[in-house]
């Protein structure tokens, strides 16, 4: 088993950290040939999806990586890394558009942008949940399943092998999340 993070910008080395403590072994993605190599899981972290698109572009890793992912490989997307993830932003221009989610950047707005909840999530069960400047997911289509929603909103989902959190569950060791990505 082996880990593959994208550490082009954002909340990469928090996820590292985690995998080290679960003793997975992991690489780093930050050019196109680290695309290339062989890993059975991938993780995309929070940060900035505008600034991670960009750059999945410049280094050539938007159309491989989209490839794996539209071929099986199990993937974990955590707030900006399921923005990147979805097929529609309600926003702008997706990027990898692998989920059929239609996803609302910074959908809290500015001064609910932060916040520390808890809620269930399907398989799991009660979650602590760390929302940092997070979208929400306003629209989940065909094949998806909802895992967890707070005050009504959706903010995890699972589609085929690909996970899509809104919220940052490396920051609250929730290891049981990625125990569910390393076994889907
Ligand atoms: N607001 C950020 C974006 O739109 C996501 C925030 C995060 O990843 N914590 O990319």
């Amino acid at each position: 088993m082996r880990a593959a993070v994208l550490a082009l910008q954002g909340a990469f080395a928090e996820h590292e950290r985690i995998l080290e403590d679960m003793g997975v072994e992991y690489m780093e993605i930050r050019q196109e040939k680290d695309a290339y190599q062989d890993f059975d899981a991938l993780i995309l972290p929070g940060g900035e999806s505008t600034a991670m698109g960009k750059l999945l572009r410049d280094y050539h890793l938007l159309h491989i990586l989209k490839e794996k992912i539209e071929k099986g490989l199990p993937v974990l997307g955590t707030c900006a890394g399921l923005i990147l993830l979805a097929k529609q932003l309600t926003d702008g221009t997706p990027h990898l558009a692998t989920m059929p989610v239609t996803v609302k950047r910074n959908a809290y707005g500015r001064q609910l942008g932060s916040f520390v909840t808890e809620a269930d999530m399907k398989g799991i069960g009660r979650t602590k949940m760390v929302f940092i400047r997070a979208p929400y997911i306003v629209e989940a289509g065909e094949g998806t399943e909802v895992l967890a929603q707070v005050d009504g909103r959706i903010v995890a989902v699972r589609y085929k092998k690909q996970i899509g959190l809104s919220f940052h569950p490396e920051l609250t060791d929730c290891r049981h999340i990625y125990e569910m990505l390393f076994h889907i």
